[in-house]
């Protein structure tokens, strides 16, 4: 992919010694570098990756996410219960918190927050939690938290990747997928190697959602990491490998258990990515009929509003085709699926954890009501 006439980037990247233009380029091409990057902190996250001088110290470790969550559910125990939702390739537990009592006769709005698909999208696994606590933290205080929390069940899932996370953040900063060895890719001359992009993995195992994991025109087991079928290979070395099969991934089975169950009424989910302060809509690989487009306008420009303004708020091609992503497969169940992807860089120090979080939180706030709102029984 060429760097666009409108993009910010070229002026900016012509400041760098050559050498680091190359390696700034190269990352444009492959999506690393976005038009409202930090270039500096990108440029530097770049490097730490390859001297191994990683600076996670501040983003909780998986072992720290579960018990936050923990302390959270001990805390508010007749609010909030710790649920795992299955193992990850690793065999860790992928868990989630969830906020608001179930009602089985007369089931409420079910909402689910996620972040960490990709392993070095260290900030998403902060949002969720920083909403999960205010939340319950201003029950007694502020009338929306409780009705949010009386009136919906949110599941917030931090860590939908925590075996790359966990890899990102102590060997490799820059990993993004899961950390599954592929041996077997059902295509000749593919060698097998380490992970599946969990976010170009999803496929309900409907025939009729079949091309929203594979999209017709494909050619099955192409190496070339093309931007020809959209930002998604069948290379199991590239970083967007969508996998051996749709939903063939622990990490995605798993959501697709907690989402698509018919007991869990799940109506709303928001999927935390970083970076580029954009709100992303489906489809990533086709057009949302006119119904669904409005409904997610209407949803995202007023996440916009209380952040300011400064997210773009386009369909999810807008910013590279893709197949097998989440929202997708949310869409096409009837679920309304947004991706935010926050930030301007993917491991901004972990000084500006509190401010990044407190000004996305008031987003998911909005989320809540407008789900509730629509959905709610009277
Ligand atoms: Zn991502």
């Amino acid at each position: 992919m060429k760097i666009q006439n409108h993009s910010p980037l070229p002026r900016a990247i012509a400041q760098y010694a050559p050498a680091d233009q190359a390696v700034l380029k190269e990352l444009y091409e492959k999506g690393d570098l976005r038009d409202n990057a930090d270039v500096g902190q990108v440029l530097k996250e770049y490097k730490a990756s390859l001297s191994g001088s990683i600076e996670s110290k501040g983003y909780h470790s998986y072992d720290q996410m579960t018990a936050a969550l923990q302390e959270l559910a001990d805390r508010y125990p007749d609010k909030a219960q710790l649920v795992s939702l299955g193992k990850s390739g690793e065999g860790r537990e992928i868990y989630a918190l969830r906020v608001g009592t179930p009602d089985e006769q007369n089931p409420k709005p079910g909402v689910v927050i996620t972040g960490c698909h990709h392993a070095r999208e260290w900030m998403t696994v902060e949002v969720p939690l920083h909403t999960a606590t205010t939340l319950l933290e201003n029950y007694e205080t502020d009338p929306a938290c409780k009705d949010r929390v009386d009136q919906t069940v949110t599941w917030f899932v931090p860590m939908v990747n925590p075996d790359g996370y966990e890899y990102s953040r102590t060997k490799n900063s820059w990993w993004r997928k899961n950390r599954r060895p592929i041996q077997e890719t059902g295509c000749p001359n593919i060698k097998g190697n380490i992970g599946v992009d969990p976010n170009r993995n999803y496929w309900d195992g409907k025939p009729e959602n079949f091309e929203l994991y594979r999209p017709k025109g494909d050619t099955p087991c192409s190496t070339e990491d093309d931007w020809g079928d959209g930002k998604t290979s069948d290379n199991p070395k590239a970083d967007t490998y969508r996998g051996p099969s749709g939903g063939s991934e622990p990490e995605v089975q798993a959501m697709l258990n907690l989402e698509l169950n018919p007991a869990n009424n799940i109506k709303g989910i928001v999927d935390y990515h970083s970076y580029g302060d954009m709100i992303l809509y489906p489809y990533g690989s086709k057009q949302l009929p006119a119904d669904r487009l409005e409904i997610y306008r209407d949803i995202g420009s007023k996440m916009n509003n209380v952040l300011g303004n400064r997210f773009t708020l386009e369909p999810s091609s807008d910013l590279y085709p893709t197949s097998g992503g989440s929202n997708d497969i949310h869409e096409a169940n009837g679920i309304i699926g947004l991706t935010l992807e926050i930030g301007r860089s993917f491991q901004p120090p972990a000084s500006e954890i509190p401010k990044a979080t407190a000004y996305i939180t008031p987003a998911n706030m909005v989320f809540l009501d407008e789900i509730r709102s629509r959905y709610a029984h009277a």
